[in-house]
């Protein structure tokens, strides 16, 4: 497995973080909801909610790949993280 090079923990994985704008279609996940519960709906402040087509764009801003242990970002891109995670990069 791969060892984190600034905490030393085995990892299966790696954290990414990427900058940018989301945007999506919101919709309620019953769309025939019978008044009596979209009255309880609206005092409890909750719905069953869904988001579709959702795309995102990219800022441009780097793709950090970071240990989930430590948070310190390692790589800045994915062939050196898909290496890292697959043992062929120690650093
Ligand atoms: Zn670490």
């Amino acid at each position: 497995m791969a060892k984190c090079p600034k905490c030393e923990r085995e990892t299966d994985h790696l954290e990414t973080v990427q900058t940018g704008v989301q945007s999506a279609n919101l919709y309620l996940s019953n769309k025939e909801i019978p008044p009596e519960l979209a009255k309880i709906m609206r005092e409890l402040k909750t719905a069953a909610i869904e988001y579709s087509d959702i795309e995102f764009e990219g800022d441009g801003g780097v793709m950090d790949y970071k240990c989930p242990f430590c948070h310190e970002t390692l790589f800045g891109s994915e062939d050196d993280a898909v290496e890292f995670l697959a043992g062929i990069k120690s650093d």
